[in-house]
């Protein structure tokens, strides 16, 4: 007999009548055969409305107080289920967070999971009963061991979902929503998005952290680390929905099932060449000429980054291996002949990356890295960062240090370390779905000083005021006194805050200011075929080039690529991107 966890979310136990029909869900999976532990959000908008209350009696609500109102909103779904399924003659049992033993941190308002206690639970479902859990909520143990009603922040009910499916060793989890699984990009916004049949977890939680909101990123950060069985589907239709793939593979430790170490790998990869194309003309196509020209030579790029520019030109940098130097180099100064700017080289660089879910998510971590490696001199030529990996290109011979101290900082073993690893050709798409973030504001740090650290004390320093930053670009072109410009997106929501976290840093830097750039909006790309598959960046870029866009920030990383554009042109692009890799219908 198969174990499932099924979560059905808020529209699909919205009204007295859909209870009644996943009822009837519930009751032929049951007649399956299978065991079943189902989760359950608030009705509808219940977690709206009750917010809304607490914000008429007050600008800010005690966490605590909201917490003991908005665990409320489940309670009263999962009884109401539980009533349903006894009226269908299936033995049920309703539990709150609290009662499933689901332990978290004490953080309310957004407590991760430590533990699932699953003696209650496992006795219940040995019984034969369907046990209904609550979602979104558990308790912390407190300091004095006093119990306290927490929340996992809005979404959550997919994270209790699949820690639970973790917990009980389900065979799957089950997602059911109202939508028919994950599609290649909005639907609301490109009509022929189509559904995906899979996705690994690493493309969902790129995909995710830009805007694709189908799926709490923590559920699917789960279940890529414990290798967790995931499936979205719709509660109206019994079409297969999208299976969410991983490879992960960890047990449940002494961590805490939700805190477990952020970085499970850390890899170098050696012999890589930066080009470094200065002063080419800032207009709509010259990436795409630069990067077609380069893969029908047969050159496979990997990192690409342009950053922002003053005047009419812009800086390009990539990274190619150095038995493609030569021929890079030819085409290069073909392209220079054609469009005009400067190209310098270096070669001897090592790639050093980290990986793990939900990186970018914990603003520390790439803190963490970029200070291990200031720490010990060691300059950051490039710096690419994502959802699932941060890489930097750093010169060869500091290759060892730097592994050495990024290894300890992270405390991983030997198996979790690879030196050149063979990128396996794979059967997967170079671009599985795209997205378009417009909740992103540009900054820039102009004339910052060229040094190890640099980076290292921008990042922490907005780190520490809880701020996460996506595509960090360091400029290639340095001012007469020798600085450079670091620009960096990050959320609209913490623009504010980053001028204060800011400030300290850029009185000591002498004559640096913060800039910030017109309106933007990002769209990117995302497959986990990208890195085996030549000319994707070409081919994205081209896209936007014939529909007159401009790109102003270009940031890759292993398995997505990000183009900033104007605000105004961010629909557009996102419709020819979504059209030039063949993703509709
Ligand atoms: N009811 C909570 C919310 O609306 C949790 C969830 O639905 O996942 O955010
Ligand atoms: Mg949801």
């Amino acid at each position: 007999m198969a174990l499932l966890v099924q979560k059905f979310g808020g529209t699909s136990v919205g009204s007295v009548g859909r209870i009644k029909a996943v009822a009837q869900k519930i009751l032929a999976s049951k007649e399956n055969g299978n065991d079943l532990v189902v989760v359950l959000s608030a009705m509808g908008n219940t977690t709206d409305e009750l917010t809304k209350l607490a914000k008429e009696l007050s600008n800010k609500p005690p966490q605590r107080e909201l917490d003991m109102l908005l665990a409320t909103g489940e309670q009263v779904s999962i009884a109401l289920l539980s009533i349903a399924l006894h009226e269908l003659g299936i033995q049920s049992l309703s539990m709150t967070g609290t009662q499933v033993g689901i332990v978290t941190e004490s953080s309310h308002g957004r407590a991760r999971i430590l533990e699932v206690r699953t003696e209650r639970i496992k006795a219940r479902i040995a019984e034969g009963q369907v046990v209904v859990v609550a979602g979104f909520q558990g308790t912390s143990l407190g300091t004095e061991g006093t119990a306290e009603i927490t929340t996992l922040g809005r979404g959550g009910s997919d994270t209790s979902a699949v820690a639970l499916a973790t917990a009980l060793e389900a065979e799957a989890c089950e997602i059911y929503t109202d939508v028919p699984g994950v599609l290649t990009t909005d639907p609301r916004k490109v009509k022929d998005a189509k559904l995906m049949e899979k996705i690994s977890c690493d493309e969902m939680l790129e995909l995710a952290s830009l805007g694709a909101a189908v799926l709490h990123p923590r559920a699917v950060e789960i279940a890529r680390n414990y290798g967790i069985k995931l499936i979205v589907k719709s509660s109206w239709s019994d079409e297969p929905g999208t299976t969410l793939t991983s490879q992960g593979s960890r047990t449940l430790g002494r961590d805490g099932l939700e805190l477990g170490k952020p970085v499970d790998g850390l890899e170098l990869v050696e012999a890589q060449a930066v080009f470094a194309l200065s002063h080419v003309p800032d207009q709509p196509g010259v990436a795409a000429d630069l990067f077609e020209t380069l893969s029908k030579g047969g050159v496979n790029v990997d990192l690409i980054i342009q950053s922002t520019h003053e005047g009419k030109s812009n800086d390009i940098t990539f990274t190619v291996c150095e038995k493609d130097l030569t021929k890079a180099h030819r085409l290069c100064e073909k392209i220079i002949k054609k469009l005009g700017g400067q190209l310098s080289i270096q070669n001897n660089m090592t790639k050093l990356s980290i990986r793990g879910a939900g990186i970018m998510g914990r603003p520390g971590i790439a803190a963490k890295l970029f200070e291990n490696l200031s720490r010990n001199g060691i300059n950051l030529r490039v710096i690419a960062t994502s959802e699932v990996k941060v890489s930097c290109i750093i010169e060869a011979n500091y290759g060892n240090k730097a592994l050495r101290t990024v290894s300890e900082a992270f405390e991983l073993t030997d198996n979790q370390i690879q030196t050149n690893p063979i990128i396996e050709e794979t059967e997967e798409p170079e671009v599985r779905g795209v997205a378009m973030d417009p909740d992103q504001a540009q900054l820039s740090v102009c004339k910052v000083p060229d040094k190890p650290g640099t980076a290292a004390s921008l990042c922490s320093a907005l780190a520490d005021s809880g701020i996460s930053i996506d595509s960090i670009v360091q400029s290639e072109r340095l001012h007469h006194d020798g600085s450079r410009d670091i620009s960096f997106t990050l959320k609209k929501e913490d623009r504010n805050s980053a001028d204060k976290a800011l400030a300290p840093l850029l009185s000591q830097w002498n004559g640096s200011q913060l800039r910030e750039g017109a309106p933007i909006t990002r769209i990117s790309a995302v497959g986990a075929g990208m890195p085996t598959t030549p000319g994707t960046a070409a081919r994205m870029f081209r896209a936007l080039a014939n529909a007159n866009i401009n790109i102003e920030m270009i940031a890759t990383s292993e398995i997505r690529t990000s183009c900033i554009v104007s605000q105004n042109d961010g629909l557009t692009g996102l419709q020819v991107v979504h059209n030039c890799f063949k993703l509709g219908e």
